[in-house]
Protein backbone atom coordinates (compact mmCIF):
# COMPACT_ATOMS: atom_id res chain seq x y z
CA UNK A 1 0.00 0.00 0.00
CA UNK A 2 1.80 3.41 -0.81
CA UNK A 3 0.64 6.53 0.89
CA UNK A 4 -2.24 7.88 -1.00
CA UNK A 5 -4.03 4.30 -0.54
CA UNK A 6 -3.78 4.56 3.33
CA UNK A 7 -5.17 8.41 3.09
CA UNK A 8 -7.47 7.03 0.96
CA UNK A 9 -9.57 4.24 3.30
CA UNK A 10 -8.76 7.02 6.03
CA UNK A 11 -10.82 9.24 4.75
CA UNK A 12 -13.07 7.01 2.60
CA UNK A 13 -14.42 6.06 6.59
CA UNK A 14 -15.53 9.87 7.19
CA UNK A 15 -16.31 11.61 3.98
CA UNK A 16 -18.07 10.01 0.85
CA UNK A 17 -16.36 8.48 -1.14
CA UNK A 18 -13.48 9.72 0.54
CA UNK A 19 -13.55 12.92 -1.37
CA UNK A 20 -15.21 16.48 -1.61
CA UNK A 21 -16.37 16.85 -4.92
CA UNK A 22 -16.97 13.07 -7.02
CA UNK A 23 -14.30 12.96 -9.54
CA UNK A 24 -11.64 13.37 -7.61
CA UNK A 25 -12.39 9.49 -6.22
CA UNK A 26 -11.02 7.95 -9.48
CA UNK A 27 -14.03 5.81 -9.42
CA UNK A 28 -14.64 5.73 -13.50
CA UNK A 29 -10.68 4.78 -13.84
CA UNK A 30 -10.71 2.00 -11.17
CA UNK A 31 -8.03 3.40 -8.81
CA UNK A 32 -7.11 4.92 -5.56
CA UNK A 33 -6.87 9.16 -6.16
CA UNK A 34 -3.38 10.16 -5.77
CA UNK A 35 -3.60 12.29 -2.06
CA UNK A 36 -1.19 15.82 -3.01
CA UNK A 37 1.55 17.12 -1.06
CA UNK A 38 2.57 19.93 -3.20
CA UNK A 39 2.67 21.71 -6.36
CA UNK A 40 4.93 24.49 -8.62
CA UNK A 41 4.27 25.74 -11.94
CA UNK A 42 3.23 22.39 -14.43
CA UNK A 43 4.12 19.83 -12.06
CA UNK A 44 2.24 18.09 -9.06
CA UNK A 45 4.10 16.00 -6.33
CA UNK A 46 1.90 13.12 -4.35
CA UNK A 47 2.63 12.27 -0.86
CA UNK A 48 4.86 9.70 -1.80
CA UNK A 49 7.16 12.27 -3.57
CA UNK A 50 5.89 11.21 -7.33
CA UNK A 51 6.51 13.83 -9.47
CA UNK A 52 3.88 14.28 -12.24
CA UNK A 53 3.27 17.19 -15.41
CA UNK A 54 -0.16 18.41 -14.38
CA UNK A 55 -2.88 18.40 -17.12
CA UNK A 56 -5.74 19.41 -14.69
CA UNK A 57 -4.39 22.63 -12.98
CA UNK A 58 -7.39 22.67 -10.45
CA UNK A 59 -9.43 21.74 -12.86
CA UNK A 60 -8.84 24.99 -14.65
CA UNK A 61 -7.95 27.74 -12.21
CA UNK A 62 -3.97 27.38 -12.36
CA UNK A 63 -3.83 28.69 -15.96
CA UNK A 64 0.06 30.29 -14.78
CA UNK A 65 0.76 26.93 -13.31
CA UNK A 66 1.04 26.35 -9.38
CA UNK A 67 2.02 28.61 -6.06
CA UNK A 68 2.93 31.42 -8.97
CA UNK A 69 5.26 33.50 -6.80
CA UNK A 70 3.51 36.67 -7.28
CA UNK A 71 -0.38 35.38 -6.19
CA UNK A 72 1.40 34.22 -3.10
CA UNK A 73 2.59 36.91 -2.30
CA UNK A 74 -0.03 39.16 -2.97
CA UNK A 75 -2.37 36.11 -0.71
CA UNK A 76 0.93 36.28 2.24
CA UNK A 77 0.56 39.92 2.33
CA UNK A 78 -3.28 40.61 2.30
CA UNK A 79 -3.60 37.95 4.78
CA UNK A 80 -1.88 39.79 7.50
CA UNK A 81 -4.29 42.24 7.66
CA UNK A 82 -7.42 39.36 8.74
CA UNK A 83 -9.14 36.78 6.83
CA UNK A 84 -12.68 38.13 6.53
CA UNK A 85 -14.68 40.75 7.74
CA UNK A 86 -17.55 40.87 6.46
CA UNK A 87 -17.75 44.73 5.98
CA UNK A 88 -16.52 46.08 2.13
CA UNK A 89 -12.83 46.44 1.47
CA UNK A 90 -11.31 47.90 -1.79
CA UNK A 91 -9.71 44.74 -3.23
CA UNK A 92 -13.34 43.98 -4.47
CA UNK A 93 -14.11 47.16 -5.73
CA UNK A 94 -10.70 46.18 -7.54
CA UNK A 95 -10.99 43.01 -8.95
CA UNK A 96 -14.69 43.97 -10.05
CA UNK A 97 -12.89 46.91 -12.13
CA UNK A 98 -10.01 44.56 -13.40
CA UNK A 99 -12.96 42.18 -14.45
CA UNK A 100 -15.17 44.87 -16.59
CA UNK A 101 -11.91 45.79 -17.75
CA UNK A 102 -10.82 42.71 -19.44
CA UNK A 103 -14.00 41.42 -20.40
CA UNK A 104 -16.30 43.06 -23.37
CA UNK A 105 -20.26 43.93 -22.27
CA UNK A 106 -20.50 43.65 -19.15
CA UNK A 107 -20.79 46.80 -16.40
CA UNK A 108 -21.03 45.36 -13.09
CA UNK A 109 -19.77 42.41 -11.39
CA UNK A 110 -21.12 40.37 -7.94
CA UNK A 111 -18.72 38.28 -6.32
CA UNK A 112 -19.82 34.33 -5.00
CA UNK A 113 -17.62 32.06 -3.64
CA UNK A 114 -17.95 29.22 -6.18
CA UNK A 115 -19.07 28.55 -10.00
CA UNK A 116 -22.10 26.81 -9.05
CA UNK A 117 -23.73 29.92 -7.06
CA UNK A 118 -22.43 31.97 -10.07
CA UNK A 119 -24.58 30.06 -12.61
CA UNK A 120 -27.27 29.52 -9.63
CA UNK A 121 -27.45 33.53 -9.06
CA UNK A 122 -27.08 34.38 -12.69
CA UNK A 123 -30.34 31.90 -13.38
CA UNK A 124 -32.02 34.13 -10.54
CA UNK A 125 -31.36 37.33 -12.24
CA UNK A 126 -32.47 35.97 -15.64
CA UNK A 127 -35.87 34.78 -14.14
CA UNK A 128 -36.23 37.78 -11.71
CA UNK A 129 -35.57 40.12 -14.78
CA UNK A 130 -38.05 38.73 -17.74
CA UNK A 131 -40.68 37.44 -15.32
CA UNK A 132 -40.37 34.07 -16.79
CA UNK A 133 -39.35 30.62 -15.32
CA UNK A 134 -37.80 28.37 -17.81
CA UNK A 135 -34.23 27.76 -18.41
CA UNK A 136 -32.88 26.01 -21.26
CA UNK A 137 -29.32 24.29 -21.03
CA UNK A 138 -27.72 22.00 -23.23
CA UNK A 139 -26.54 18.25 -22.48
CA UNK A 140 -23.95 16.92 -21.35
CA UNK A 141 -22.96 20.96 -20.10
CA UNK A 142 -22.64 21.50 -16.49
CA UNK A 143 -23.48 24.79 -14.89
CA UNK A 144 -22.44 23.16 -10.93
CA UNK A 145 -24.48 21.58 -8.76
CA UNK A 146 -27.39 23.84 -7.87
CA UNK A 147 -31.00 22.02 -8.42
CA UNK A 148 -32.16 23.67 -11.39
CA UNK A 149 -28.61 22.96 -13.23
CA UNK A 150 -28.42 19.05 -12.56
CA UNK A 151 -30.34 18.22 -15.33
CA UNK A 152 -28.95 16.66 -18.40
CA UNK A 153 -25.42 17.39 -16.64
CA UNK A 154 -21.92 16.81 -17.82
CA UNK A 155 -18.77 16.46 -15.70
CA UNK A 156 -18.88 13.99 -12.71
CA UNK A 157 -22.49 13.87 -13.03
CA UNK A 158 -21.59 12.14 -16.75
CA UNK A 159 -18.91 10.41 -14.99
CA UNK A 160 -20.86 9.03 -12.23
CA UNK A 161 -23.93 7.57 -15.31
CA UNK A 162 -26.19 10.05 -13.33
CA UNK A 163 -26.86 13.15 -15.47
CA UNK A 164 -29.46 13.67 -13.61
CA UNK A 165 -29.14 13.90 -9.64
CA UNK A 166 -31.57 12.05 -6.98
CA UNK A 167 -32.95 15.10 -4.42
CA UNK A 168 -33.69 17.51 -7.47
CA UNK A 169 -37.39 18.03 -7.07
CA UNK A 170 -39.69 17.26 -10.15
CA UNK A 171 -41.37 20.52 -10.27
CA UNK A 172 -37.94 22.66 -10.46
CA UNK A 173 -36.40 19.95 -12.96
CA UNK A 174 -39.49 20.26 -15.25
CA UNK A 175 -38.37 24.51 -15.50
CA UNK A 176 -35.01 23.24 -17.11
CA UNK A 177 -35.39 22.22 -21.24
CA UNK A 178 -33.04 20.64 -22.59
CA UNK A 179 -31.62 21.35 -26.01
CA UNK A 180 -28.93 19.62 -28.25
CA UNK A 181 -25.17 21.52 -28.46
CA UNK A 182 -24.52 22.65 -31.52
CA UNK A 183 -28.03 21.87 -32.60
CA UNK A 184 -29.67 25.51 -33.16
CA UNK A 185 -32.63 23.79 -34.64
CA UNK A 186 -33.03 22.06 -31.09
CA UNK A 187 -33.02 25.13 -29.20
CA UNK A 188 -35.48 26.95 -31.43
CA UNK A 189 -37.89 23.80 -31.48
CA UNK A 190 -38.39 24.60 -27.66
CA UNK A 191 -38.38 28.25 -27.57
CA UNK A 192 -41.30 28.26 -30.04
CA UNK A 193 -43.05 25.62 -27.73
CA UNK A 194 -42.73 27.37 -25.00
CA UNK A 195 -43.25 30.78 -26.27
CA UNK A 196 -43.17 33.75 -24.02
CA UNK A 197 -41.73 31.35 -20.65
CA UNK A 198 -37.84 30.88 -21.60
CA UNK A 199 -35.55 33.33 -19.29
CA UNK A 200 -32.73 32.27 -20.55
CA UNK A 201 -30.30 30.08 -22.75
CA UNK A 202 -27.33 29.21 -20.89
CA UNK A 203 -24.29 27.40 -22.69
CA UNK A 204 -20.68 26.25 -22.35
CA UNK A 205 -19.42 28.75 -24.92
CA UNK A 206 -16.70 25.76 -25.95
CA UNK A 207 -18.35 22.82 -24.01
CA UNK A 208 -15.98 21.22 -21.88
CA UNK A 209 -17.14 19.22 -19.25
CA UNK A 210 -18.12 16.57 -21.95
CA UNK A 211 -14.50 16.64 -23.10
CA UNK A 212 -14.09 19.48 -24.90
CA UNK A 213 -16.08 20.55 -27.94
CA UNK A 214 -15.88 23.56 -29.38
CA UNK A 215 -18.94 25.45 -30.89
CA UNK A 216 -19.67 24.67 -34.64
CA UNK A 217 -19.11 27.63 -36.86
CA UNK A 218 -22.69 29.71 -36.44
CA UNK A 219 -23.42 28.01 -33.18
CA UNK A 220 -22.97 30.73 -30.96
CA UNK A 221 -24.40 33.61 -33.25
CA UNK A 222 -27.85 31.56 -34.16
CA UNK A 223 -28.14 31.21 -29.96
CA UNK A 224 -27.95 35.22 -30.01
CA UNK A 225 -30.44 35.94 -32.61
CA UNK A 226 -32.96 33.06 -31.21
CA UNK A 227 -32.25 34.97 -27.90
CA UNK A 228 -33.27 38.19 -29.36
CA UNK A 229 -35.94 36.74 -31.79
CA UNK A 230 -37.86 35.25 -28.38
CA UNK A 231 -37.04 37.82 -25.81
CA UNK A 232 -34.68 35.50 -23.75
CA UNK A 233 -31.21 36.20 -21.98
CA UNK A 234 -28.09 34.41 -22.83
CA UNK A 235 -26.06 33.67 -20.45
CA UNK A 236 -22.73 32.27 -20.50
CA UNK A 237 -21.26 30.10 -18.29
CA UNK A 238 -17.37 30.72 -18.81
CA UNK A 239 -16.27 29.16 -15.20
CA UNK A 240 -14.12 27.13 -17.70
CA UNK A 241 -13.31 29.71 -20.70
CA UNK A 242 -12.82 32.93 -18.86
CA UNK A 243 -9.89 34.58 -18.94
CA UNK A 244 -9.01 31.05 -20.71
CA UNK A 245 -9.33 31.57 -24.28
CA UNK A 246 -8.42 35.08 -24.44
CA UNK A 247 -8.90 38.16 -21.56
CA UNK A 248 -12.47 38.58 -22.38
CA UNK A 249 -13.24 34.71 -22.30
CA UNK A 250 -15.67 33.50 -25.14
CA UNK A 251 -17.62 36.79 -26.05
CA UNK A 252 -13.87 38.23 -26.90
CA UNK A 253 -12.75 35.07 -29.02
CA UNK A 254 -15.75 34.09 -30.99
CA UNK A 255 -17.37 37.91 -30.81
CA UNK A 256 -20.46 37.40 -29.87
CA UNK A 257 -22.51 39.21 -26.83
CA UNK A 258 -23.79 37.57 -23.94
CA UNK A 259 -26.61 38.99 -21.73
CA UNK A 260 -24.85 37.90 -18.16
CA UNK A 261 -21.59 36.16 -17.95
CA UNK A 262 -20.88 33.46 -15.04
CA UNK A 263 -16.69 32.76 -13.88
CA UNK A 264 -15.14 30.66 -11.86
CA UNK A 265 -11.89 28.84 -11.45
CA UNK A 266 -9.33 31.14 -13.15
CA UNK A 267 -10.83 34.43 -11.56
CA UNK A 268 -10.15 33.17 -8.02
CA UNK A 269 -6.54 32.16 -8.59
CA UNK A 270 -6.38 29.12 -7.45
CA UNK A 271 -8.78 30.55 -4.01
CA UNK A 272 -12.84 29.75 -3.81
CA UNK A 273 -14.33 32.64 -5.97
CA UNK A 274 -16.64 32.29 -8.31
CA UNK A 275 -18.84 35.51 -10.08
CA UNK A 276 -21.76 37.00 -12.32
CA UNK A 277 -21.74 40.02 -14.11
CA UNK A 278 -23.62 41.73 -17.16
CA UNK A 279 -24.80 45.01 -17.81
CA UNK A 280 -25.68 47.75 -15.43
CA UNK A 281 -29.36 47.53 -16.24
CA UNK A 282 -29.80 43.85 -15.35
CA UNK A 283 -27.26 43.53 -12.20
CA UNK A 284 -29.40 46.20 -10.85
CA UNK A 285 -31.97 43.80 -10.46
CA UNK A 286 -29.68 42.28 -7.54
CA UNK A 287 -30.65 43.34 -3.86
CA UNK A 288 -29.81 45.83 -2.22
CA UNK A 289 -30.64 47.78 -5.39
CA UNK A 290 -33.09 45.13 -7.06
CA UNK A 291 -35.55 42.26 -5.95
CA UNK A 292 -33.45 39.33 -6.60
CA UNK A 293 -31.62 37.96 -3.26
CA UNK A 294 -28.16 36.89 -3.10
CA UNK A 295 -26.13 37.40 -0.34
CA UNK A 296 -22.65 35.57 0.57
CA UNK A 297 -20.80 35.55 4.03
CA UNK A 298 -17.27 35.23 2.74
CA UNK A 299 -18.33 36.75 -0.52
CA UNK A 300 -15.49 39.17 -1.90
CA UNK A 301 -13.35 37.40 0.90
CA UNK A 302 -10.03 39.87 0.56
CA UNK A 303 -7.47 37.32 0.71
CA UNK A 304 -9.56 35.49 -2.21
CA UNK A 305 -10.24 38.81 -3.99
CA UNK A 306 -5.76 39.23 -3.65
CA UNK A 307 -5.21 36.15 -5.30
CA UNK A 308 -7.74 37.04 -7.81
CA UNK A 309 -6.37 40.62 -8.76
CA UNK A 310 -3.03 39.27 -8.91
CA UNK A 311 -3.47 36.13 -10.86
CA UNK A 312 -5.57 38.48 -13.63
CA UNK A 313 -2.63 40.95 -13.49
CA UNK A 314 -0.64 38.44 -15.09
CA UNK A 315 -2.95 37.45 -17.34
CA UNK A 316 -2.95 41.14 -18.93
CA UNK A 317 -0.30 39.95 -21.59
CA UNK A 318 -1.70 38.85 -24.76
CA UNK A 319 1.63 36.65 -25.58
CA UNK A 320 0.18 34.50 -22.81
CA UNK A 321 -2.67 33.26 -24.98
CA UNK A 322 -1.07 32.82 -27.60
CA UNK A 323 1.89 30.55 -26.41
CA UNK A 324 -1.11 28.44 -24.43
CA UNK A 325 -2.73 28.30 -27.45
CA UNK A 326 0.16 27.51 -29.34
CA UNK A 327 1.82 24.57 -27.25
CA UNK A 328 -2.30 23.11 -27.18
CA UNK A 329 -2.08 22.90 -30.95
CA UNK A 330 1.32 20.96 -30.73
CA UNK A 331 0.12 18.60 -28.22
CA UNK A 332 -2.82 18.14 -29.71
CA UNK A 333 -1.23 17.64 -33.24
CA UNK A 334 1.21 15.41 -32.07
CA UNK A 335 -1.72 13.13 -30.63
CA UNK A 336 -3.54 13.11 -33.71
CA UNK A 337 -0.07 11.66 -35.37
CA UNK A 338 0.52 9.07 -32.61
CA UNK A 339 -3.13 8.03 -33.35
CA UNK A 340 -2.52 7.79 -37.30
CA UNK A 341 0.40 6.03 -36.45
CA UNK A 342 -0.88 2.96 -33.24
CA UNK A 343 -4.40 3.32 -34.78
CA UNK A 344 -5.85 2.92 -30.92
CA UNK A 345 -9.35 4.76 -32.37
CA UNK A 346 -8.92 8.21 -30.88
CA UNK A 347 -10.32 11.84 -31.74
CA UNK A 348 -8.37 15.06 -30.08
CA UNK A 349 -10.06 18.20 -30.12
CA UNK A 350 -8.60 20.98 -29.12
CA UNK A 351 -9.56 24.65 -28.70
CA UNK A 352 -7.46 27.59 -27.38
CA UNK A 353 -5.40 26.21 -24.34
CA UNK A 354 -7.99 23.19 -23.66
CA UNK A 355 -8.05 19.77 -25.28
CA UNK A 356 -9.80 16.44 -25.24
CA UNK A 357 -8.50 12.84 -26.58
CA UNK A 358 -11.66 10.69 -26.90
CA UNK A 359 -11.70 7.06 -27.17
CA UNK A 360 -13.51 6.98 -30.31
CA UNK A 361 -13.34 7.47 -33.98
CA UNK A 362 -15.64 9.42 -34.65
CA UNK A 363 -15.32 13.11 -35.35
CA UNK A 364 -16.53 14.64 -31.61
CA UNK A 365 -18.74 17.91 -32.55
CA UNK A 366 -21.70 17.18 -29.81
CA UNK A 367 -23.01 15.10 -27.58
CA UNK A 368 -23.81 12.02 -28.50
CA UNK A 369 -20.72 11.79 -30.70
CA UNK A 370 -18.18 12.42 -27.16
CA UNK A 371 -21.11 9.84 -25.51
CA UNK A 372 -19.74 7.50 -28.23
CA UNK A 373 -16.23 7.08 -26.51
CA UNK A 374 -15.36 3.76 -24.83
CA UNK A 375 -14.47 5.14 -21.18
CA UNK A 376 -12.77 1.82 -20.03
CA UNK A 377 -10.13 2.68 -22.77
CA UNK A 378 -9.84 6.00 -21.43
CA UNK A 379 -9.16 4.59 -17.92
CA UNK A 380 -6.47 2.58 -19.49
CA UNK A 381 -5.03 5.15 -21.32
CA UNK A 382 -5.00 7.59 -17.85
CA UNK A 383 -3.46 4.29 -15.84
CA UNK A 384 -0.37 4.52 -18.34
CA UNK A 385 -0.03 7.72 -18.37
CA UNK A 386 0.01 8.38 -14.87
CA UNK A 387 2.37 5.54 -14.23
CA UNK A 388 4.63 7.95 -16.81
CA UNK A 389 4.30 10.70 -14.80
CA UNK A 390 1.25 12.60 -16.68
CA UNK A 391 -1.36 13.51 -14.47
CA UNK A 392 -4.41 14.21 -16.48
CA UNK A 393 -8.22 14.56 -15.49
CA UNK A 394 -9.31 10.95 -14.26
CA UNK A 395 -12.42 10.62 -16.40
CA UNK A 396 -13.09 10.69 -20.29
CA UNK A 397 -15.27 13.69 -19.60
CA UNK A 398 -13.32 16.47 -18.91
CA UNK A 399 -10.55 18.95 -20.93
CA UNK A 400 -6.90 18.88 -20.62
CA UNK A 401 -5.83 21.95 -18.95
CA UNK A 402 -2.44 23.26 -20.33
CA UNK A 403 -1.01 26.31 -18.38
CA UNK A 404 1.82 29.20 -19.03
CA UNK A 405 4.21 27.12 -16.88
CA UNK A 406 4.44 24.01 -18.80
CA UNK A 407 7.44 24.01 -20.72
CA UNK A 408 8.50 22.50 -23.39
CA UNK A 409 10.13 19.68 -22.00
CA UNK A 410 7.01 19.00 -20.39
CA UNK A 411 5.34 19.30 -23.44
CA UNK A 412 8.12 16.73 -25.14
CA UNK A 413 7.45 13.93 -22.32
CA UNK A 414 4.15 13.98 -22.58
CA UNK A 415 3.90 12.97 -25.75
CA UNK A 416 6.91 10.52 -25.38
CA UNK A 417 4.36 8.51 -22.69
CA UNK A 418 1.28 9.02 -24.85
CA UNK A 419 3.58 7.33 -27.47
CA UNK A 420 4.08 4.20 -24.81
CA UNK A 421 0.78 4.18 -23.76
CA UNK A 422 -0.68 3.77 -27.43
CA UNK A 423 1.71 1.59 -28.00
CA UNK A 424 0.29 -0.55 -25.45
CA UNK A 425 -3.27 -0.13 -26.04
CA UNK A 426 -3.00 -0.86 -29.54
CA UNK A 427 -0.88 -4.45 -28.57
CA UNK A 428 -3.98 -5.22 -26.52
CA UNK A 429 -7.07 -4.38 -29.31
C1 LIG B 1 -16.66 23.96 -12.80
C2 LIG B 1 -17.83 24.51 -13.48
C3 LIG B 1 -18.93 25.03 -12.79
C4 LIG B 1 -19.06 24.90 -11.29
O1 LIG B 1 -18.08 25.60 -10.60
P1 LIG B 1 -17.74 25.16 -9.09
O2 LIG B 1 -16.75 26.19 -8.65
O3 LIG B 1 -17.20 23.78 -9.18
O4 LIG B 1 -19.00 25.22 -8.33
C5 LIG B 1 -19.92 25.67 -13.50
N1 LIG B 1 -19.85 25.77 -14.84
C6 LIG B 1 -18.83 25.27 -15.55
C7 LIG B 1 -18.81 25.47 -17.02
C8 LIG B 1 -17.80 24.61 -14.90
O5 LIG B 1 -16.81 24.06 -15.62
Amino acid sequence: MDTSEKMFAQACEVMPGGVNSPVRAYRAVNMTPRFIHHAKGSHIFDVDGVDYVDYVGSWGPMILGHSHPIVLQAVEETMKNGLSFGAPTGRETELAQLVISMVPNIEMVRMVNSGTEAVMSAVRVARGATGRDKIIKFEGCYHGHSDSMLVKAGSGALTGGRPDSAGVPAAVAGDTLTAQYNDLDSVERLLAANAGQVAAVIVEPVAANMGVVPPAEGFLPGLRALCDKHGALLIFDEVITGFRLAQGGAQEYFGVRADLVTFGKIIGGGMPVGAFAGSKKLMEHVAPTGPVYQAGTLSGNPVAMAAGIAQLNLLKNKEIYTNIENNAAWLAQQLRDLEAQYQIGCTVNQIGSLLSVFFTDKPVTDFAGAKSSDTERYAAYFREMLKQGVYLAPAQFEAMFVSAAHTIDDLTWTVTAAKLAMQKLSAEK
